[in-house]
C-alpha cells in the first residue's frame, strides 16, 4: 500500500489534492513527479516541469524533432499518421463538412480533410508549424494556444485533437470549449496515449511534454463534465492509444462529485506491474524496431527525388485512394515479368551466352541481374499504384515467384 502525498495542483477531473506517486522520474531520466488522484486515477504531473506557453511556442518542436520547421522525412511520416487517422475516423467524414484540426502541427491531417472535400481550420501554436502549414499547403491556421483561441459557437461538424489534450494545463476546459464550438449534430474526436499502455519501455511512460495521463474512464468521465457523450470509445491495436468520439450531451450532467471508483487502484496497479515486468521479455521492442526499420526504408524510398512537402503529400494522399487507372496496369506488366523471365532463360542464358563464350556461371548471374531488375520494376509499380493494404501486399507476393519460377524452367 503506496502512502498517499498532497498535490500541488488539484485534480483536473474531481477537484481533489490527494494522491499517490506514480513515478519520479520522465523517460529522459529528470526529476518529474506524477501523480494519480486517489478519487479518480486521472494522472498528472505535479508540480508542472516547464513554463507551457514558452516551450509549446518554441521550444516544444526543437526539443522533440531538433527542428522549427518540419523536413520532408516529417512531413511524409505526418501524412502517414495523417492517412492512419483519417481511417479510423472514415464513418465520421464526408465532404461539405467544417472541420477544425486542434494542434494542427504542420497541417498534414488538415490538408487531407481538405483534399477529401472537408473545409478546414487548424489550430497551431507553434509558429514555425503554423507558418509552414499556411506556406506549403495554403491553409487556414489560427495560431496560438487551443484554449486561448476564440471560436465561433456551435459551427464546426467534425473537431479532431490528436495527441494534444495530454499537453494541455486543464484538459477539461479545452473539452468544454470544443463543445461550444460544436454544431448540435457534430463530431469531436479526441485520441490521447492512454496511461495504461505497456507497448512502451516503463521507463518512458511518462515525460515532460504531457501534462496528464488518461485512462479511458477518466477521459470518459471529463468529457462527461464537459457536456459530452461518448459515441465510442476503442484502444489502438497495441494499447498505447485510447481514441475516443464525442458528440454534445441533450443535457449536460450535473454531478457533484466526480469520483471514479477503483480506477486509482486500476491505474496504479497497471503502472507498477509494468514497471516491475522485464520489457525486454514482451514482443513489443523487438515489434517496434521492426517497425521502425520498415519505415526507415519507405522513408527513403518515398523521399528519392527530394520532392517537396506538397508534392510529397499529393502523391501519398493519392496513392491511398489507389488510382485506378495505373493499378489496372499493375497485373499486365506482373505477366509480363513472368514471359521475360522464360524467354531471358532460355534465349539469352541457354542459348545465346554459351555461344559467345560465357560461362555457366557467368550466364546466371546476368539471368539473375536482370530478373532483379524487372522485379524492382513491379514492385516500384506496386508501391506507386496500390494503396497499402491487401492490394499491394498480393502484387508484391505475386511478384517473387518471378525469381524462382523460371530457373527451374
Ligand atoms: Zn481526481
Amino acid at each position: 500500500m503506496q502512502l498517499s502525498e498532497r498535490a500541488a495542483i488539484p485534480c483536473n477531473l474531481c477537484g481533489e489534492t490527494e494522491v499517490t506517486v506514480l513515478s519520479r522520474r520522465s523517460r529522459s531520466g529528470r526529476p518529474l513527479r506524477t501523480v494519480a488522484c486517489i478519487s479518480c486515477g486521472l494522472a498528472w504531473s505535479d508540480p508542472r516541469p516547464h513554463n507551457a506557453r514558452r516551450f509549446y511556442e518554441q521550444e516544444y518542436r526543437v526539443e522533440y524533432k531538433r527542428t522549427f520547421t518540419p523536413k520532408p522525412k516529417h512531413v511524409l511520416r505526418a501524412g502517414r499518421v495523417a492517412l492512419a487517422r483519417l481511417q479510423k475516423i472514415a464513418a465520421y467524414v464526408r465532404p461539405g463538412l467544417r472541420a477544425l484540426d486542434v494542434g494542427s502541427g504542420g497541417g498534414e491531417f488538415a490538408y487531407l480533410l481538405r483534399s477529401r472535400g472537408c473545409t478546414v481550420t487548424g489550430v497551431e501554436p507553434n509558429r514555425g508549424y503554423a507558418e509552414f502549414a499556411r506556406r506549403e499547403f495554403g491553409l487556414e491556421i489560427v495560431r496560438g494556444f487551443i484554449d486561448e483561441v476564440t471560436l465561433p459557437p456551435a459551427s464546426f461538424d467534425l473537431i479532431t485533437i490528436w495527441h494534444v489534450l495530454e499537453h494541455t494545463e486543464d484538459p477539461g476546459a479545452v473539452l468544454a470549449h470544443l463543445r461550444a464550438a460544436l454544431k448540435p449534430e457534430g463530431v469531436l474526436v479526441v485520441e490521447v496515449p492512454n496511461v495504461e499502455a505497456t507497448c512502451q519501455a516503463p521507463r518512458s511512460t511518462f515525460h515532460e511534454a504531457h501534462l496528464y495521463s488518461f485512462n479511458g474512464a477518466c477521459l470518459q468521465a471529463l468529457a462527461q463534465k464537459a457536456g459530452l457523450r461518448t459515441i465510442d470509445l476503442s484502444l489502438s491495436s497495441d494499447g498505447g492509444n485510447i481514441l475516443a468520439i464525442f458528440c454534445p450531451a441533450a443535457a449536460s450532467a450535473q454531478r457533484s462529485r466526480w469520483a471514479l471508483p477503483g480506477n486509482h487502484a486500476r491505474v496504479t496497479g497497471v503502472v507498477q506491474a509494468h514497471a516491475r515486468r522485464p520489457y525486454w521479455l514482451t514482443s513489443h521492442p523487438y515489434r517496434r524496431a521492426a517497425g521502425r526499420l520498415r519505415r526507415t526504408v519507405a522513408e527513403r524510398l518515398a523521399l528519392l527525388g527530394a520532392p517537396t512537402a506538397r508534392a510529397l503529400l499529393d502523391r501519398l494522399y493519392r496513392q491511398a485512394e489507389s488510382d485506378p487507372m495505373r493499378l489496372r496496369l499493375l497485373w499486365p506488366s506482373l505477366a509480363g515479368l513472368y514471359a521475360l523471365a522464360i524467354v531471358v532463360e532460355e534465349v539469352f542464358v541457354d542459348n545465346l551466352l554459351p555461344a559467345h563464350g560465357f560461362s555457366e556461371q557467368q550466364a546466371l548471374l546476368l539471368f539473375f541481374v536482370l530478373q532483379a531488375a524487372s522485379l524492382a520494376a513491379v514492385l516500384w509499380q506496386a508501391e506507386r499504384t496500390a494503396a497499402p493494404g491487401p492490394q499491394r501486399a498480393a502484387a508484391f507476393a505475386a511478384a517473387l515467384p518471378a525469381f524462382a519460377v523460371p530457373a527451374y524452367c
